[in-house]
């Protein structure tokens, strides 16, 4: 199995898109965000979620450094955002943080989470950050979707909520 082929085949797994982001305190200055599809729901009670940074990334010593981290889950208008956090195009004007339990997360968002680390597991070439969701936000609307390698919106067809 080599790292194309597994590209090609997990790229056919649909997924959300979300901003993980963290700070060593409630500046500004300290904020560090970037761009993650690889974000799971890991377990209702206790509340916990994970997601997994490449062991390369800066993102990965700025979450051991802080202990916390947030998740912004985006909508289908924030493919510029995606792109801004992944490093592929610099639009820092997009950007504008709202805090929230101390956690910088990023407006406009469908869902916000404020975590605390409580498990970084080492896997491979990542590592897996568990994260325990001390409070949560969201709001109806049309996610941002990655597959094969480029973004789509899902339309909610016929629908205002998305459980309406
Ligand atoms: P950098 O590359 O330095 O930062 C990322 C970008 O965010 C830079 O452009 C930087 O200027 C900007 N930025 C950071 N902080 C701020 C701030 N405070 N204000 C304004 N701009 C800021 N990698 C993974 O490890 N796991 C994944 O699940 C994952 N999923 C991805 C999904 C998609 C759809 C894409 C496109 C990429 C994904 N990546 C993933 C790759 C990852 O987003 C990039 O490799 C990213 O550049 C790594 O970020 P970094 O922490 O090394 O920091
Ligand atoms: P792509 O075709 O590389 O991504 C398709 C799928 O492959 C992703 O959804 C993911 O499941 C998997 N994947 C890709 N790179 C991976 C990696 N380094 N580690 C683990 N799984 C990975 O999509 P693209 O548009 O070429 O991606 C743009 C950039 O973002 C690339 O540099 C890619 O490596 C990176 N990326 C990293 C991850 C990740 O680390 N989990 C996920 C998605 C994209």
């Amino acid at each position: 199995v080599t790292p194309l082929h597994m590209r090609k085949a997990l790229g056919r797994f649909a997924s959300g898109v979300t901003i993980v982001t963290t700070a060593e305190s409630e500046d500004e200055a300290s904020v560090h965000g970037m761009t993650a599809n690889a974000f799971t729901s890991v377990s209702l009670d206790p509340p916990l979620v994970l997601v997994s940074i490449a062991n390369r990334a800066k993102m990965n010593e700025r979450i051991r450094e802080a202990g916390r981290y947030g998740v912004s889950i985006l909508a289908g208008d924030q493919e510029p955002l995606s792109l801004h956090f992944a490093g592929a195009a610099n639009q820092p004007d997009l950007v504008r943080f709202v805090w929230r339990k101390g956690v910088p997360l990023l407006e406009g968002a469908l869902v916000h989470l404020a975590c605390t680390v409580v498990d970084s597991h080492p896997a491979g070439d990542h590592t897996l950050h568990v994260g325990r969701v001390e409070r949560l936000w969201y709001d109806d609307g049309h996610p941002l979707v990655f597959y094969t390698g480029t973004f789509r919106s899902l339309e909610l067809q016929g629908r205002d909520e998305p459980w309406g």
